[in-house]
């Protein structure tokens, strides 16, 4: 099956997002179950390399503060998402990027092995026509994105081998401004994009790879928009409307998002949700802690294992003795809810940023997904749009990258 980006916009969204779904399958009687469910933005890399963690055993988030693992997923109907290649932004000089690069290449590895250790389990998706093939074959779908384009450093070839890898989609920066552009969270300093962070969309694009502009500050979108033959995404974000926060994006900006074609995939990091009021003692605590995880590549297993103990030990207490307000999943919901009376249900899904500092009270995993079903069954969302909502709209948006890739001359 093809359609040419032109078909789809004529003949409408919905269409094409059902088109691109699996067929309902009998075997699968509960609605959520049978749809295909992908989050796009899963950091549940960042847990695979912890000391004595094992993706195919179930855990709990009381216990290590993981939100996903293979048992999880099943249990909440996640078929899979884009797993991502994050990398923190460090120092732009050559030593910090090139640290920067062999972590991200690093994490890239790991995302195989996991896929490689486990064929039966999961599976490497490139292109929108490999979810529905994957989830009707029982495995869990790994798209892979990049979140920061740091590591790319100041050769952004490197680009083409991510690519290579399987890399689909490219969330430029984080939480502080770097070569590439500025953040949502930093002080305005290219106005955007860079010039790098030009040439960056530019091959990216030509690539095939989808934008992605979560993260990035407002007019690094609107440049975004402006450069892509194709439509966007925001993989991991919510409504400004609801919470005024710039992590969040404004409506007129998602109204614009939708017009090409993109989709916003709603976030559920809590102080993107409700206001957490500053707690300098919490932040030297926190800081004082991923101070003792600094040098864990040159201690021997056991040591490391130790040092993981202490640390989950030591969030515990953080969260007792210096207690956040949390978020709740009607909250969540006013954003998914939101969007969707703003651009309907063929340009919003999920990006929960699960194992990245995402769930709410009510929402803490991914079991509990199946709950944003339930109600938007009960708001009247049919199977149809939920399966838009749940998987349509990203594979969409991803089929329309790639077509709109720059051919290999
Ligand atoms: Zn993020």
């Amino acid at each position: 099956m093809t359609l040419s980006r032109r078909t789809i916009l004529a003949n409408g969204l919905a269409g094409s997002a059902a088109l691109l779904a699996a067929p309902p399958v009998s075997a699968k009687p509960n609605l959520h179950q049978r749809l295909i469910c992908l989050d796009t933005h899963l950091d549940t890399p960042a847990s695979l390399t912890r000391p004595g963690w094992d993706m195919m055993q179930g855990h709990n988030r009381a216990e290590d503060f993981t939100q996903v693992d293979y048992p999880r997923m099943v249990e909440g109907g996640l078929d899979g998402g884009f797993f991502a290649i994050y990398t923190p932004q460090g120092p732009l000089t050559p030593e910090g990027m090139a640290a920067a690069r062999d972590a991200a290449l690093l994490r890239a590895m790991e995302i195989r092995e996991l896929v490689a250790a486990h064929p039966r389990q999961f599976e490497l998706a490139f292109v929108a026509e490999d979810a529905a093939r994957i989830a009707a074959a029982g495995k869990r779908i790994v798209y892979q994105s990049i979140e920061n384009a740091y590591p790319l450093g100041e050769d952004i070839s490197l680009l083409n081998f991510f690519h290579k890898l399987g890399v689909r989609m490219l969330g430029f920066i984080h939480f502080k401004n770097n070569q590439f552009g500025d953040s949502a969270t930093d002080k305005p300093e290219w106005n955007g994009l860079s010039p790098r962070g030009r040439e960056l969309a530019a091959l990216a694009s030509d690539l095939g790879m989808v934008l992605d502009a979560s993260h990035a500050s407002d007019l690094v979108f609107d440049q975004m928009m402006e450069m892509s033959r194709a439509p966007i995404m925001l993989s991991h974000s919510g409504c400004r409307a609801v919470f005024d926060h710039p992590r969040n994006i404004d409506d007129d900006r998602i109204k614009k998002l939708a017009a090409k074609g993109g989709t916003i995939q709603i976030n559920s990091y809590n102080s993107y949700l409700i206001n957490v009021p500053p707690n300098p003692e919490r932040d030297k605590a926190r800081a004082a802690l991923g101070q003792k995880m600094r040098n864990l590549s040159t201690l021997t297993p056991a040591q490391r294992t130790a040092v993981m103990r202490a640390v989950a030990q030591g969030r515990k207490e953080i969260e007792t003795s210096y207690p956040e307000p949390r978020a709740t999943f009607d909250m969540y919901m006013q954003h998914v809810t939101h969007a969707l009376d703003l651009v309907g249900p063929d340009h919003v899904g999920v990006g929960c940023d699960w194992d990245g500092g995402g769930g709410v009270t009510g929402m803490e995993d991914v079991t509990a997904i199946p709950k944003i079903t339930e109600r938007l069954v009960k708001l009247g969302y049919s199977e149809t749009q939920l399966s838009a909502f749940w998987g349509g709209n990203a594979l969409r948006v991803l089929k329309a990258a790639h077509e709109a890739r720059k051919p290999a001359a």
